[in-house]
């Protein structure tokens, strides 16, 4: 409605309001990689929500996407993103595609992005979406992502968008040393964890707690 009315307009305040979240959300807070922020400040993440919520595309909320799921919170994004330490020329893999949108800021910081969903229409809209908006680096599958995506491994960087219980087994062993792991563990609240492999050995850190949907079917 807004757009018909106001056209380019309608952008121009989009892309203002985009600019105001990243300093009074996610600087505020504490993120400061001028590449995680610049990515944010790239993607629209009001092109990733649902028609009716694209008026509140970035207030300091996940918002609900289709299939029960739901389009993580900014802060959350560029967390995440800041912790997989990205520099850019790496290979990455998220587990739970969902509206594509931490995809999209994975695919600004990275060379390559591998996405599992496990929702097969979930998967064609992020696909599709991610196509038009122009990203060449982004593959796509569809199945459970707690087994990782063997063929392409080992990774950079995995980032898993919902909640497992435990890590799964098959996404360390896909990590390459020195790779990063950032994933939420536990019961609700979770704790956000960062995972690092160094000389094979596993190093734990728990960053803070959150709310994500869980991680369906059984975990690898
Ligand atoms: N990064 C997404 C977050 C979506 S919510 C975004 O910002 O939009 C988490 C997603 O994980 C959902 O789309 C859900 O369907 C997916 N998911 C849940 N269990 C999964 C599994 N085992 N494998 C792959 N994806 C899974």
């Amino acid at each position: 409605m807004f757009h018909e009315i106001l056209g380019n307009k309608y952008d121009a305040y989009l892309a203002f309001i985009r600019r105001t979240m990243i300093q009074d959300q996610i600087a505020a807070r504490g993120v400061k990689d001028p590449r995680v922020l610049a990515a944010m400040e790239h993607v629209c993440r009001h092109c990733f929500v649902t028609e009716d919520m694209v008026s509140r595309a970035y207030e300091d909320y996940p918002l609900p996407i289709h299939r029960g799921q739901t389009i993580s919170q900014p802060y959350i994004v560029a967390l995440m993103s800041e912790l997989a330490g990205l520099k850019g020329g790496e290979k990455v893999l998220e587990v739970g595609t969902g509206s594509g949108y931490q995809t999209a800021v994975l695919a600004e910081l990275a060379s390559a992005v591998y996405t599992v969903e496990i929702f097969p229409d979930l998967a064609e809209q992020a696909a599709e979406k991610l196509g038009k908006l122009g990203y060449k680096n982004i593959n796509f599958r569809t199945g459970n992502g707690a087994m990782g995506w063997g063929e392409n491994a080992p990774y950079d960087a995995i980032i898993v968008t919902c909640a497992a219980k435990h890590v799964p087994a098959a996404l360390t062993a896909q990590l390459k040393e020195g790779g990063r792991l950032v994933i939420p563990v536990g019961d609700e609240p979770q704790d956000l964890t960062l995972i690092t492999k160094t000389h094979d050995e596993l190093i734990e850190k728990k960053i803070c707690q959150v709310r994500f949907v869980p991680l369906l079917k059984a975990e690898g």
